[in-house]
């Protein structure tokens, strides 16, 4: 599938970049989210990338951690190339660091007795001359975050101790003439307060790179690429669910390549009340996109009777989506048979973001190469591969608020930036047990009263995402004197900057009392109101 998604490399013609290599550790991603709100664009590859295959050249390299140890039979080491760039500083970070000592000589890395996990206090070492560079402007002692259990047992010849730690003599050592330096800390993580100053000193100060990478550099950018990508008759079809992601993957591709980019809505009957009309409605609004809504409930609400397994529901889901766009695809080509626009669909917009990307780099396995991960939001695989659509992912090298920050540069209105996220499945995911018209009516009423409570109390764009669940069982409740059963609503809010943790909303009794009095009264079918206050995790963000 590699050959058919676009490389993102135009960004690296008009932007210094620093190359990081990935050894696979958990805190990656942030060396070069870091990098770039210094305005420092930051690629990130798998370690085992050649140098003769680099498309471009960089400014400097950075060695992240990772989980083995560099002695190990099976360790993955740097191609040793990096290292013969002329005028490309290298900074080794943890494991970085220790592959670095490693290469010169193996006995320079052991075991540790002792792992270091947690806060440590790093002093600085000042020699005089460049090896200073990287704790340049920073205080002596500095608090960093630790996580290793392999150590080096000496200074690697030609090396310096620019830091050290009571537990780590040489917790940063720079080279004394060329310009390669290591760190058994991590500067990319919040827990290192001044981590983004050393990488700052590092990238500027160190490498030379130019700090004029900003979103709307990326914005530009990225509208002419995705113009010159297409190319002139191509046509390009996007699934658009009212979410960040694809509005702003919409706008872009509407920017670059006007009326030949079609965005196409599937209502699957398990959108939140009124959502199709909605979307509509503001993207022609505010995006002058005029969005194709296919009406497929039917359809879908007729393959998922009797399901109730939430994986199964998943697939039946995604696969009719496939089936729907393959026709949506043929009705476009056909449509534009005799118009200016007349072109084949070529290419699917995706709106998969960097946290996806580097969730699918590996580095072991049979293919060292970056596999971009599909079915984001269930997106049509079969599609894709059937008919050689090709894939444009315009957003894969950002993170969530940073596509928040560029849908701004794009003019995109703020309800639509800080829309909660929807699952592809929609409304499905969030019934436990089986989706019938009835129990899909009950969720959409009770998510519609909870979500417009939670707006009309301004605490919307405080909650991450909030949304209303049915319960399979139903519970014995008291309406007008007589025994009434009715569904159990499970009512879901949560706090979280990566959707990866989170915490419930701490709502007040007095607000919670009146959502219950309100869905139970005015959602014919409930007996009960529960909000659910397990964080994730152990508990995910969705029911299911
Ligand atoms: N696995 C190595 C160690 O334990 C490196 C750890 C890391 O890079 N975080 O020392």
């Amino acid at each position: 599938m590699a050959s058919n998604v676009e490389q993102p490399e135009a960004p690296h013609k008009n932007f210094d970049t620093i190359l990081v290599l990935d050894f696979g550790s958990q805190y990656t991603h942030l060396i070069t989210r870091r990098l770039r709100e210094i305005n420092v664009l930051a690629e990130l590859l798998p370690c085992t990338t050649k140098l003769a295959d680099l498309p471009f050249k960089p400014k400097g390299i950075i060695l992240s951690g990772g989980p083995y140890s560099v002695y190990e039979k099976d360790a993955p080491h740097v191609d040793p190339a990096f290292f013969e760039l002329p005028n490309t500083p290298v900074l080794g970070v943890c494991y970085g660091l220790q592959e670095l000592a490693w290469r010169l000589s193996p006995e320079n890395v052991v075991a540790g007795t002792e792992r270091e996990y947690g806060q440590a206090d790093v002093t600085a070492q000042r020699h005089g001359g460049h090896v200073d560079k990287l704790f340049d402007g920073l205080e002596d002692a500095m608090q960093v975050y630790m996580s290793h259990g392999d150590r080096l047992s000496q200074l690697p010849e030609g090396f310096c101790t620019i830091a050290t730690t009571t537990n780590s003599p040489y917790a940063g050592i720079a080279h004394k003439e060329k310009n390669i330096y290591g760190i058994q800390f991590h500067p990319e993580v919040t827990h290192t307060p001044k981590g983004k100053d050393l990488l700052r000193n590092f990238a500027v100060k160190i490498c030379g790179a130019k700090q004029n990478w900003s979103m709307s550099n990326f914005c530009d950018q990225e509208i002419a690429r995705i113009r010159n990508l297409i190319g002139p008759t191509a046509q390009v079809i996007g699934a658009v669910s009212g979410g960040v992601d694809s509005t702003v993957g919409a706008k872009l591709l509407k920017n670059a390549i006007g009326d030949r980019f079609h965005a196409v809505l599937i209502d699957n009957g398990v959108m939140r009340h009124n959502e199709c009309q909605q979307v509509k409605e503001t993207l022609a609004k505010h995006l002058g996109i005029s969005l194709t809504v296919v009406d497929a409930s039917e359809r879908f609400l007729g393959a998922l009777k009797g399901v109730e397994d939430s994986e199964k529901k998943r697939k039946i889901i995604g696969g009719l989506f496939i089936d729907l766009f393959e026709e949506e695809a043929i009705r476009i080509e056909k449509e534009a048979e005799n118009t200016p626009n007349a072109g084949k669909v070529e290419w699917f917009l995706q709106g998969t973001l960097y946290p996806d990307v580097i969730e699918s780099i590996s580095f072991k396995g049979p293919s060292a190469t970056i596999k971009t991960h599909h079915n984001v939001g269930g997106l049509p695989q079969r599609m894709i591969d059937g008919q050689g659509l090709k894939l444009i992912e315009p957003l894969r090298e950002l993170f969530k608020d940073e596509v928040r920050a560029l849908g701004r540069e794009l003019g995109i209105h703020e309800d639509l930036i800080m829309r909660h996220p929807f699952p592809g499945p929609g409304i499905a995911i969030r019934i436990i047990g089986e989706v019938t018209p009835e129990r899909v009516r009950i969720a959409r009423q009770a998510d519609h009263i909870y979500v417009s409570m939670i707006r009309e109390a301004g605490l919307y764009n405080k909650i991450s995402q909030a949304y209303a669940g049915l319960d399979t069982n139903k519970a014995v409740g008291v309406m007008g004197d007589k025994r009434y059963e009715g569904y159990i609503i499970i009512l879901r809010a949560v706090v979280t900057t990566d959707f990866m943790t989170a915490e419930p909303y701490p709502f007040s009794m007095e607000f919670l009392c009146e959502l219950s009095r309100r869905i139970v009264n005015e959602v014919e079918g409930i007996s009960l109101v529960t909000y659910n206050v397990t964080s994730k995790p152990p508990g995910t963000i969705e029911l299911q």
